[in-house]
């Protein structure tokens, strides 16, 4: 079976790639598949238990797809949710855009 951890830290940066590279204003469709794509992702997540913990995450929490920013924030809160789960500090979520899109300042 694969390493959680291992798995978690490279689905985090596909993740959190995918909102980077997300349209600030996409179409009715790209919000479609966006939202149909992270139902579908919680449930063939290769580890299961973290798939039922994403799920239920989900169910109360539904993908704020309707731009890049959007859903950047709802992604890194859901990131939280995960760290807050395993002891792992919070991230600020202000600085999710320069951690996976425009780099630090220096
Ligand atoms: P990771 O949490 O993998 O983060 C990688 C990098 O992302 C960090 O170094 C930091 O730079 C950045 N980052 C951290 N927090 C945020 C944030 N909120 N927003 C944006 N960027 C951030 N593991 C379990 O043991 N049990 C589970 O139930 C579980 N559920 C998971 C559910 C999902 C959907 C995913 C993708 C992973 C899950 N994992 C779970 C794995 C876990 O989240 C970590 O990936 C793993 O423990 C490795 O942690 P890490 O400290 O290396 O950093």
């Amino acid at each position: 079976p694969p390493d959680v951890e291992e798995l978690g830290r490279s689905t985090w940066t596909f993740l959190h790639s995918v909102a980077a590279m997300y349209p600030e204003h996409p179409t009715d469709d790209q919000q479609q598949e966006l939202k149909t794509f992270m139902v579908i992702f919680s449930k063939i997540y290769p580890c299961w238990f973290c798939a039922k913990g994403f799920q239920k995450f989900m169910k109360k929490n539904e993908p704020k797809v309707t731009n890049q920013e959007e859903f950047g924030r709802w992604l890194c809160d859901a990131h939280n949710a995960v760290n807050e789960k395993l002891g792992k500090p919070k991230f600020d979520c202000n600085l999710w855009k320069k951690r996976w899109k425009d780099g630090w300042d220096d």
